[in-house]
């Protein structure tokens, strides 16, 4: 049956179907084309090659996260931070000015302060997700909006259609790094955003065993990002495609878990003695309430705590959890713990953390799909031991 004759899938069905490339042999699996170069191409088709983004299981990938997106393309690339960087050079020449939001994934941050002034790219951070605050920090100057649409450790969570509101008057790019809320909870594009992003290596590949990122949008924005990649040549080998597509098949179900687990970790730490607060879009008080109510799906599978002691205590809680286990990352099936003072947000000094809302001792937790009882076992035990 063409993809013309079936009815139109919900997303469970997308992640498991679209981009499943016709093979001449009938595999229900669409095979790893572990090729560098293709022969001449006839005519006037364009000339294949791995690192332009076009081998066929690098293509297939594309189609899939496109579906699952709305968007009418995608692009897979060898990184989060690959994708992000193509992506913004795709956007950004010397000259231009960013506004990113005030929180950011660690790697985003350095990105902006170390490398895209050295092009001659300056970046000033919103005061806030409010749309008033990147009004104020916009300049005539100013070529692109970028936030994330969970972010990363507090978990705050912007309207991007009123975002949007403000960049769109000034002719102004949005991007949207939506690794933490990943297609299932949030479709950035749907909500009238350019371009939105991920890791792949977190949620999509969901195994933390691939390295990877993607960014979707309309053909024309694609088809500037896939220029870029042509000579930064952060590109996607054919089989970290392969497991990425492989590991977008259970999305849906792994993220439905996900979503529970993190809302019954984050019930029980709120409640428990030993912690100061806990945080995760779905806690009746968490301060984006209304915002998460219309733009958000579900919570997700991080959730960030303030343990009531010291950075040197919290880091012995995170040392006698037995399931969790203490490294960076996030979105695979196993869950992860860190304090984010030595690990994502490292180069902060503890003042700047602490302004920010996460003093030293904060853990950020990243569930995977283990029974939320074990989880909280683990939790209770490594808190009152
Ligand atoms: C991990 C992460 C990145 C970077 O992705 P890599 O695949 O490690 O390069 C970017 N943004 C967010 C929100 C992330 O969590």
């Amino acid at each position: 049956m063409s993809d013309r004759e079936r009815p139109a899938p919900r997303l469970d069905t997308l992640a498991v179907h679209a981009g499943a490339a016709d093979d001449a042999h009938g595999s229900v699996v669409a095979p790893i084309y572990q090729a560098a170069t293709f022969d001449f191409p006839a005519g006037d088709r364009p000339l294949v090659y791995t690192r332009y983004g076009n081998n066929p299981t690098q293509v297939a990938l594309q189609s899939r996260i496109a579906a699952l997106e709305g968007a009418e393309e995608a692009l897979v690339l060898a990184s989060g931070m690959a994708t992000l960087s193509t992506t913004i050079l795709s956007v950004c020449e010397a000259g231009d000015h960013v506004v990113a939001a005030p929180s950011l994934y660690g790697g985003t941050h350095k990105l902006l302060e170390e490398d895209l002034p050295r092009v001659g790219v300056e970046t000033d951070y919103a005061r806030s997700l409010d749309p008033a605050a990147w009004e104020e920090a916009r300049r005539p100057n100013t070529r692109l909006f970028l936030w994330e649409a969970i972010t990363n450790p507090l978990l705050r969570v912007a309207d991007p259609a009123a975002l949007v509101g403000v960049a769109h008057e000034h002719g102004i790019t949005t991007l949207v790094d939506a690794t933490f809320a990943t297609p299932v909870n949030q479709r950035p594009l749907e909500h009238g955003v350019d371009l939105v992003m991920h890791s792949a290596t977190k949620y999509l590949g969901g195994h933390s065993d691939v390295i990877g990122g993607a960014v979707a949008g309309d053909r024309a924005r694609i088809e500037g990002v896939k220029r870029r990649l042509q000579t930064l040549g952060g590109s996607v080998d054919p089989h970290a495609a392969f497991l990425i597509g492989r590991g977008i098949k259970t999305l849906a179900l792994r993220v439905a878990r996900q979503n529970e687990n993190g809302a019954a970790v984050a019930e029980f730490l709120t409640r428990h003695p030993r912690v100061e607060w806990a945080t995760h879009p779905t806690r009746p008080d968490h301060p984006d309430r209304d915002v998460i109510d219309r733009v958000l799906a579900g919570g997700g599978g991080v959730v960030t705590f303030l343990p009531a002691c010291d950075r040197a205590d919290a880091e012995r809680i995170v040392d006698r959890l037995r399931w969790i286990r203490s490294a960076p990352s996030l979105g695979g099936v196993e869950s992860l713990a860190g304090l984010p003072a030595l690990t994502s947000h490292r180069s902060w000094t503890s003042a700047r953390r602490e302004e920010a809302g996460f003093p030293d001792p904060t853990i950020r937790l990243a569930l995977g799909i283990e029974a939320a009882d074990d989880l909280i076992d683990d939790l209770s035990r490594a808190l009152d031991g």
